[in-house]
Parts: C-alpha cells; sequence; structure tokens
C-alpha cells in the first residue's frame, strides 16, 4: 500500500557505538512526530554487523523499521562473506534495499542477479526497495526515460502482483547521489511520473497508484518538504543526511 516513507542508507560508515548514538538521538529529536498519523514509515539501513544491535535500539513500536542493504541470492550455502536475505530476516529487518546505483556500479550487479536477489528477499519475507537510475551521460543524450524503462522491465517486472505488491521503487540519478547536486522536483517527479505509468502498463493502474516511490539523491533538510511535495514523490532514501541526526529527523518531518 502506498505511504510516506523515509529511508536512510548509512552505507559503509558507523562503528557500533556510532550507530547507537546516532539513533538514540533520532528517535529521541523525532520524538511524537515520527508517531503521528500522518508521519512517514522510517527505515534505518546500517552496515550488516550493526542490523542487530540498531534493531533493537529503535522503538519497537511505531514508524521505525530496520532495513539492509544488500542481501546474497541464494538461501544458504558455500558463499564467503555473504549474507542471505533469511540471516536479515531473523535479526529483525524487515526492508531490504537492492539495485542501488553502487552496488551496480562497483559490484557489477545486473538486472539478472537482481531479479534472482529479489526473489529470494520476497522468499524470506522482507520488502525490497529497488533502485533504478540514470548516470550524467544517459541524461545528457536524452535516454532517461528508455534507460530507467529496462530496469524496471529487466530488473522488476518479472515480478507476480502479488510479489511486486511488496516493493518499494527508488528513483536515484546517478549524478545527484552524494554530489551535492539535487535532481530539481519538476525533474523528479517527471520521472516518478513516468515509473508510476510503467507501472500501471506492466501490472495495472491500482499497483501503479499504491507504488510507494521514493527519490533520492543529495535529499537533504533544505530540499525535502519541496521534493516530497510532488504527487508522485512519497518521501526519500537518504545517504549523507541520513548519518545526522537533526537533518535526517528534519526530513522525516518534511510531509
Ligand atoms: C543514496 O546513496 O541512496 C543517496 C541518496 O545518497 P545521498 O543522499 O548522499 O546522495
Amino acid at each position: 500500500m502506498r505511504k510516506n516513507l523515509v529511508a536512510g542508507n548509512w552505507k559503509m560508515n558507523l562503528t557500533y557505538p556510532e550507530g547507537l548514538a546516532l539513533v538514540s538521538e533520532i528517535t529521541s529529536l523525532a520524538g511524537s512526530a515520527a508517531a503521528g498519523a500522518n508521519a512517514p514509515e522510517i527505515v534505518i539501513c546500517p552496515p550488516f554487523p550493526l542490523l542487530h544491535g540498531v534493531g533493537q535500539a529503535l522503538p519497537q513500536r511505531g514508524k521505525f523499521h530496520l532495513g539492509a542493504q544488500n542481501c546474497h541470492q541464494k538461501e544458504s550455502g558455500a558463499f564467503t562473506g555473504e549474507v542471505s536475505a533469511k540471516m536479515l530476516a531473523s535479526v529483525g529487518c524487515e526492508y531490504v534495499i537492492l539495485g542501488h546505483s553502487e552496488r551496480r556500479q562497483y559490484f557489477r550487479e545486473d538486472d539478472e542477479l537482481l531479479s534472482q536477489k529479489l526473489k529470494a528477499a520476497l522468499a524470506a519475507g522482507l520488502k525490497p526497495i529497488f533502485c533504478v537510475g540514470e548516470s550524467l551521460d544517459t541524461r545528457e543524450s536524452d535516454e532517461t526515460f528508455d534507460y530507467i524503462g529496462k530496469q524496471l522491465t529487466d530488473g522488476l517486472f518479472h515480478l507476480s502482483n502479488e510479489e511486486f505488491d511488496q516493493v518499494t521503487v527508488a528513483y536515484e540519478p546517478i549524478w545527484a547521489i552524494g554530489t551535492g547536486r539535487t535532481a530539481t522536483s519538476a525533474q523528479a517527479q517527471e520521472v516518478h511520473a513516468f515509473i508510476r505509468e510503467r507501472i500501471a502498463r506492466a501490472y495495472d493502474a491500482k499497483a501503479a497508484l499504491d507504488t510507494t516511490i521514493l527519490y533520492g539523491g543529495s535529499a537533504n533538510a533544505q530540499n525535502a518538504r519541496e521534493l516530497f511535495s510532488q504527487p508522485d514523490v512519497d518521501g526519500g532514501l537518504i545517504g549523507g543526511a541520513s548519518l545526522k541526526a537533526a537533518d535526517f529527523t528534519a526530513i522525516i518531518q518534511s510531509f
């Protein structure tokens, strides 16, 4: 079901004590604002070793949820250094980010692999946050819509209607991630509307209306309200600003 949602992607940052301190600051600053009827769902996505402890430190009722940044496509086995979706679920994760551009770029994750990871996540009961987004070259060559359309078709639209119901989509233009260069709210809205239209074509109008679509890419306390006010922007996937309690809290309060 479509909802307002803000996810904090900590990436490979913070030690365990630092993560606990950040969560404690966020939960005390966010206070009742995070429990109100209009409050977004808040998903905290720390690195793997911090998941269990940070999950325990989150308020057990209310709007806070735990998410991971990746999972392996197999359920278990001889895959040294990897973490399965089932393991994530067993430490309290409800969400998992898949297809982040850093995973696509630095770990060569392609749509075929990501479709397997999606299946594994869903089989373990996790809700995927599936990222798509174009490079600056792609945008400047006017190929943004073709590129994102292909990421959706090849990576995501193989899911059944029931499986797709569990998915949140994140539009993250690569040129905006960690660069301080945010998409304008009009640029974000245009791509979000396109994604929703593609979902309607692949599934149906109800699925399109019900899907939560997040914007990610240098979103911060100053620009979140304007971005979130767009009709097809349901919240944000936040990198850098999720590491600062005051900024992340201000983003949570930007609906
Ligand atoms: C991200 O990595 O998902 C992201 C949006 O990062 P930032 O907010 O730092 O651009």
